[in-house]
């Protein structure tokens, strides 16, 4: 298997070959396909097995076969993972990945201040990975409205109801319009996690690695 059996556009491939990225994992190979028509996806995966690319190039090629309809710089897609270290780390992936395409990404997390966040959110982006936390902070703060939003993922689930955030994510679900493309990733499946995902996404195909 290689990524060009996989549907990609030549912008995402020519962005993957830099990477030298040859053979998609296991995941992207089942995700990929499964993304790009549209379904929703429950992810049993874990870091390290490439679920960052397997989420990022499917919703990276939507977007950018979209911009052509104009629809202007707003947050078309939501990442939300619990710690700093991964938000940084997936929108390093995500330039990366979507370097010869137009699209415009940032990334907020809490413990810095937040001017430079809102500078760039003001600018306008159009995918964003953020930590629970100060998404809250900056929606209540009229910075964000997610009324554009057409993609969401929900990264490292099981991380972030260990780290408390399960409220945070309560509170920004009702927010989040109801026709989107959802993905849910976690480690492990406890019945919590379970229920979780079962609110949060339509008839999902389930992946486990
Ligand atoms: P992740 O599980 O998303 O944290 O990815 C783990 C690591 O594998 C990251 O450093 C990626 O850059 C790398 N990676 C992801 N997909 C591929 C691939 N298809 N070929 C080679 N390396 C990859």
């Amino acid at each position: 298997m290689t990524f060009e059996k996989l549907n990609l556009v030549e912008p995402i491939l020519r962005a993957l070959k830099d990477q030298n990225y040859i053979n998609p994992t296991p995941i992207q190979a089942q995700a990929i396909p499964i993304l790009l028509e549209g379904k929703d996806l429950l992810g049993v995966a874990q870091t390290g097995t490439g679920k960052t690319a397997a989420f990022s190039i499917p919703i990276i090629q939507q977007l950018h076969q979209n911009l052509t309809k104009n629809r202007g710089r707003n947050i078309k897609a939501l990442i939300l993972t619990p710690t700093r270290e991964l938000a940084i780390q997936i929108e390093e992936n995500i330039k990366e990945y979507s370097k010869y395409t137009n699209l415009c990404h940032t990334v907020i997390f809490g413990g810095v201040p937040q001017k430079k966040q809102t500078d760039t959110l003001r600018s306008g982006v159009d995918i964003l990975i953020a930590t629970p936390g100060r998404l809250l902070d900056l929606i209540n703060q009229k910075f964000i409205n997610l009324k554009t939003l057409e993609y969401f993922v929900l990264d490292e689930a099981d991380q972030m109801l260990d780290m408390g955030f399960i409220h945070d994510i309560k509170k920004i679900l009702p927010l989040l319009p109801n026709k989107r493309q959802s993905l849910f990733f976690s480690a492990t499946m406890p019945p919590e996690i379970e229920k979780l995902a079962n609110n949060i996404l339509n008839h999902p195909s389930r992946i486990e690695v």
